[in-house]
């Protein structure tokens, strides 16, 4: 029986479109996952989104959509993105399925029994727009909220609350007797001294919104982030249903890893070890959190024009680049930077002249020498052939250390120091000058068979970094499927090689400055290539589009909505005998009186649906871009013309 590794990203909160930054993680985890099976583990996967919440019901709103719609959409981008990224993950949950929500109603109703939960009041600040409650640690000065700026006020709501405070001693104890429960050590201080102040119990439900997860016995309370979003690493498993096999294989597995972003350790840290606790569940997973990627000025910000997408260097350079240059650039405990500057330079040095270069060289040098094909002669060797064989030997050790301890980014250097090493033992052995003296053949070939199966250990040991470029690698230097895997590590049991006629560059040299203004123009959203690819996989026959139909509509009457902002009501002529009542996300866009009169296109057969209260009979056409917002008008048609 294979051991088995179970890893998990955090659920994504789907707040807008993934920057290279958010998918630090999910990358992260790629890596382990892929070294993990590659060394034989039993490996199981699970990221995922967190759905529900106050922020998501208000977004969906103006976006005049039901929730579940939204995150059905938010839910398919980030999968289609994930699976552009190369990421192989095993299960995607989400906190709206059935599968998971029957899991958290189960665990909530029993705590309740248990008494782990109970009902108190919760005493916060709130922002009556935002509808949000903060702790006085959270608002900004003159007691403002956070979100938007605006004075909040003092209010009390009734709350359930689970029992921190109970379980505080054992949580410290259990962090004292694993070390290697929470890394980096920092990280793990930061975690002890917040407990050793004391834990107040936590609230862990609202009465103040409604998209969530609804408590059984008490359904005016839905469950807050905690207990929903945490669950999800045992509910994915199927835990406490009678289908519970994942749960038993891998939970009651031999390793369990739960990966983080350094912002939310206390909740995976604190939260999650307690409720398994309360629910008599063995802790079981080791935490890393990781720090974050910012750009040269600070935090990625889209104001600042310093956003990056992955999109936008895959497209532009490829998915092997973006991944090298995450993996690499994060260092262990530390937060890394991405500027244009540092990215291509990675390329360029890192993957084209050291690495891609020595595959380049020792297969065209295979084949001027020897015709394409080399064998190992272990009668000659040189006196460099020692030296890097057991550099290979010593890069094994420390990159199996460093990848079992989350140090990624170490790994990767070890390897490119032996990709130095390579390279030095061409110059060392200076196969140009063997070449010359016919005596010397079997020596030359003993130099090239050592270039070639260094290669290949330096491909294996890649697969789980740039699995593109290690698979090409195999291809082109004729490394048998059998050679490939970790443990064949072992320096001479490749025993010849058959490389490919012409060498095709793993990474082509990039024009350094030319590549550095083009992605900084792009970054700025100068650029057209930052427009998003149509998604290929989902196209719409015409029968679809004929389902929708449209109409020129003019409007008649125009107000903003009495209980949302963001939103806008209009009584629009559509030429049928009773104007319609069309509910629009565009008040920030748009004072009502500029809208009379004006023809819009408005999709009529659309089921209506009633936005805070008032009825919606359509949706406007608008178009959008960072700055603007604009509804689609027409000047000679009149209301009730078909537009097709
Ligand atoms: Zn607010």
């Amino acid at each position: 029986m294979n051991k088995t590794y179970y890893i998990t990203t955090p659920i994504y909160y789907p707040s807008g479109k993934l920057h290279i930054g958010n998918t630090y993680t999910t990358v992260f985890c790629d890596a382990l996952k892929r070294y993990k099976a590659l060394r034989g583990y039993d490996t199981y996967y699970l990221t995922g989104m967190d759905e529900h919440g106050k922020k998501i019901e208000t977004v969906a709103e103006e976006r005049n959509l039901h929730p579940l719609d939204h995150v059905d959409e938010m839910a398919k981008e980030t999968r289609a993105l994930w699976d552009r990224m190369g990421i192989t993950y095993d299960d995607f949950i989400r906190t709206t399925e059935k599968r998971h929500k029957t899991v958290v109603q189960k665990i909530f109703e029993q705590l309740i029994e248990q008494g782990d939960i109970y009902l108190g009041t919760y005493k916060g600040y709130y922002c009556m727009p935002c509808e949000s409650f903060f702790t006085e640690t959270q608002l900004g000065d003159n007691h403002t909220c956070p979100d938007c700026g605006r004075e909040t006020s003092q209010l009390e709501e009734e709350s359930y609350f689970l029992k921190l405070s109970k379980y505080q001693k054992r949580l410290l104890n259990y962090i004292e007797e694993h070390p290697d429960f929470i890394t980096p050590a920092s990280r793990k201080n930061e975690v002890v001294s917040f407990i050793k102040q004391g834990l107040n119990d936590l609230s862990v439900s609202r009465t103040t919104f409604d998209w969530g997860i609804k408590v059984i016995s008490n359904p005016k309370h839905v469950v807050y982030v905690w207990i929903d979003a945490l669950s999800n690493y045992i509910s994915a498993l199927g835990y406490n249903t009678d289908h519970d096999q994942l749960f038993q294989k891998y939970w009651h597995g031999d390793e369990v890893v739960h990966v983080t972003g350094k912002d939310i350790i206390r909740f995976h840290a604190i939260y999650w070890p307690i409720l398994l606790m309360a629910l008599d569940i063995p802790i079981n997973f080791r935490l890393h959190a990781h720090g974050f990627y910012q750009a040269k000025e600070g935090k990625m910000s889209k104001s600042k024009g310093s956003v990056v997408y992955p999109d936008t260097i895959i497209n532009q350079y490829g998915l092997d680049e973006l991944r090298y240059f995450l993996l690499r650039e994060l260092p262990y405990g530390g937060d890394g930077i991405f500027t244009p500057e540092s990215f291509i330079e990675r390329v360029n040095y890192d993957l084209a002249n050291d690495f891609g270069n020595l595959l380049n060289r020792t297969i065209s040098m295979i084949n001027k020498y020897f015709d394409g094909h080399i064998s190992r002669n272990p009668d000659e060797t040189h006196e460099a052939d020692q030296a890097l064989e057991s550099h290979i030997e010593d890069t094994i050790k420390q990159y199996k250390e460093n990848m079992e301890t989350f140090k990624v980014s170490e790994a990767i250097k070890g390897l490119w120091s032996l990709i130095s090493r390579t390279n030095k033992y061409i110059d060392e052995t200076t196969p140009w000058v063997l070449a010359k003296d016919l005596e010397q053949k079997d020596m030359l070939e003993n130099v090239m068979f050592h270039l070639a199966e260094s290669l290949r250990h330096i491909g294996i040991l890649l697969t789980p970094i740039l699995p593109d470029a290690s698979k090409d690698l195999f291809k082109q230097l004729g490394v048998h499927e059998k050679l490939q895997s970790f443990d064949t590590l072992s320096f001479g049991l490749g025993k010849s090689f058959e490389v490919v006629k012409k060498p095709n560059p793993l990474f082509p040299r990039l024009d350094s400055e030319k590549e550095i203004e083009k992605l900084k123009s792009i970054i700025r959203g100068e650029h057209d290539e930052d427009i998003e690819p149509v998604d290929e996989t989902n196209l719409a026959s015409i029968d679809d589009f004929n389902k929708l139909e449209l109409r020129v509509g003019q409007v008649l009457q125009a107000r903003y909505h009495p209980n949302a902002d963001k939103l806008l009501v209009l009584s629009v002529d559509t030429g049928e005998k009773q104007p319609r009542q069309i509910v629009a996300g565009i008040a920030k866009h748009y004072e009502p009186e500029t809208l009379i009169n004006k023809k819009l296109i408005v999709i009529v057969n659309l089921e209506p649906v009633t936005l805070r209260g008032e009825q919606s009979e359509g949706m406007l056409l608008a178009g959008s871009n960072k700055e603007s917002m604009e509804v689609l008008t027409v000047k000679n048609l009149n209301p009730g013309d078909h537009v097709q």
